[in-house]
């Protein structure tokens, strides 16, 4: 840590940051990822704007009254001060760069902001095996490269752990006798391969990607290149683009049951989909909800036969079959969901509190449009049994790649054999 950083506690409060000219304060946590991630940007940007800005550090937990009286609700947050007074976007969570660096803007003259920008030189990293996504295939693989003594990098545009850190509880992933929840698991995966050696750059934006070139650039100054590139960028929920899905998302309309379902105890829910993920989070919904509708566009549900059972024999589901989606309104009471009969084409509104939408997954690979990356006909990366992808030197695992079955073991079990084998290529072809 460098000495532009200070760390208060309450009582210099008044001192380093209201009798302060230009102050950006970070409210953190200890054991939080996304503090862990800000931590970086932060020391990174005092370098530059740390003589003009304070850069000040205060641990929430031991000055809550004080977070509390700011409306801190979350860690990390950070407040931009300007002569004693809050200015700017309070900025929390998944913190980018681009976006402290913005609210820096209000803080400094026209001229010396854009002085101190000229000042973010670009950096050029290189390693051995850099991997693109911090899910289980990803950090398997950064566990495996980096104990074989290869400098590693892992690259994840949001915090680590995937979409397990979404599940509320994984009970098939072997060595856990008892359900583990999702979160517990991804961190010690993550410990595991920061144990290793592996470096990391979390919640940061990709802005370039040249995979024939193994180079990327992240947060628009720091090129990474390397001798192996192995994309591990899962995949996410497909969105169901009806009308108001897009607006109210986040606003009654939920993707991931573990993060929002206890914000509808005694509550309405309606579930859009019925294969595996709807009928699991449905299970974990009830847990909450007074009742579950599930609308699902087949007359029976694509879950395995286990979650089925457990489905029909849960008093608070009832489901339509046959049915789909044609748009979202926002009411008073919380979503008008508008539903078509697909045998009778009948139109049926279900007023709601809230909506949550399973409709099957989509490979994460926006940032590799054009990058001559081979697809399959559901547009997931083609790959051999080492798994390369069409691409030299460029592997992808998880459940980016073309695959049958997309599980927690599948993604680690081919994290290992692309890290495995991009070592040996290293220490052997290259
Ligand atoms: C609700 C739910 C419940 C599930 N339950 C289970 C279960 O009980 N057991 C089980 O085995 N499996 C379960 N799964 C499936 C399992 O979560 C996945 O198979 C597994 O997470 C795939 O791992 P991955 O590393 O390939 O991808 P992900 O877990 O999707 O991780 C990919 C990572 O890449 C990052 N990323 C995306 N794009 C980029 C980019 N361009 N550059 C850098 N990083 C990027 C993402 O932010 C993410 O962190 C469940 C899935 C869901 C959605």
């Amino acid at each position: 840590m460098n000495d532009r950083i200070i760390y208060i506690n309450t009582n210099e409060y008044e001192k380093e940051v209201l009798k302060g000219q230009s102050v950006v304060l970070d409210f953190y946590s200890t054991e939080c990822p996304p503090c862990e991630a800000l931590a970086d940007k932060f020391e990174s940007l005092s370098e530059i704007f740390g003589n003009d800005i304070k850069f000040v550090k205060i641990l929430r937990q031991e000055n809550r009254p004080l977070a509390e009286s700011l409306g801190v609700k979350s860690s990390p947050t950070l407040i931009f001060f300007k002569n004693g007074e809050i200015v700017g976007e309070r900025l929390t969570g998944d913190i980018r760069r681009d976006d402290i660096i913005k609210n820096f803007e209000l803080l400094l003259t026209e001229d010396r902001y854009k002085e101190l920008l000229k000042q973010v030189k670009p950096v050029q990293t290189s390693c051995d095996v850099l991997i693109l996504g911090a899910g289980p295939a990803g950090l398997t693989s950064a566990i495996y490269a980096a104990q074989a003594k290869m400098d590693t990098i892992v690259v994840d545009i949001a915090r680590p752990g995937g979409q397990v850190t979404t599940t509320h509880l994984v009970s098939n992933y072997p060595g856990f006798n008892k359900p583990i929840e999702g979160y517990m698991l991804m961190h010690y995966m993550e410990e595991q391969a920061k144990g290793a050696g592996a470096k990391t750059r979390f919640s940061v934006d990709v802005t370039k990607v040249d995979l024939a070139a193994h180079k990327i650039e992240i947060d628009g100054f720091e090129t990474i290149s390397a001798k192996k590139i192995i994309i591990a960028s899962g995949s996410s929920y497909k969105p169901l683009n009806v009308q108001g899905e897009k607006e109210y998302k986040g606003q009654g309309i939920s993707y991931c049951a573990t993060c929002d379902a206890k914000y509808y105890e005694g509550k309405d829910v309606t579930v859009i989909g019925g294969g595996n993920s709807a009928i699991e989070e449905s299970m974990f919904i009830s847990k909450f909800a007074n009742s579950i509708t599930i609308v699902h566009q087949f007359d029976h549900l694509q879950a395995n036969k286990t979650a089925q059972e457990h489905a029909f024999a849960n008093p608070k589901i009832r489901f339509m079959f046959e049915h789909e989606p044609r748009s979202f309104e926002k009411t008073a009471k919380g979503m008008l969901v508008t539903v078509e009969d697909l045998k009778t084409k009948e139109y049926k509104k279900l007023d709601t509190d809230g909506v949550f939408i399973f409709a099957g997954m989509r490979a994460n690979l926006d940032l590799f449009t054009n990058s001559g990356l081979e697809l399959d006909r559901w547009g997931y990366v083609e790959i051999d049994e080492s798994m390369h992808t069409n691409i030299h030197g460029v592997f992808a695992v998880g459940d980016v790649a073309s695959k049958q079955y997309r599980q927690i073991t599948v993604a680690v079990s081919e994290g290992t054999i692309a890290a495995i084998n991009a070592v040996k290529e290293i220490e052997t072809i290259d």
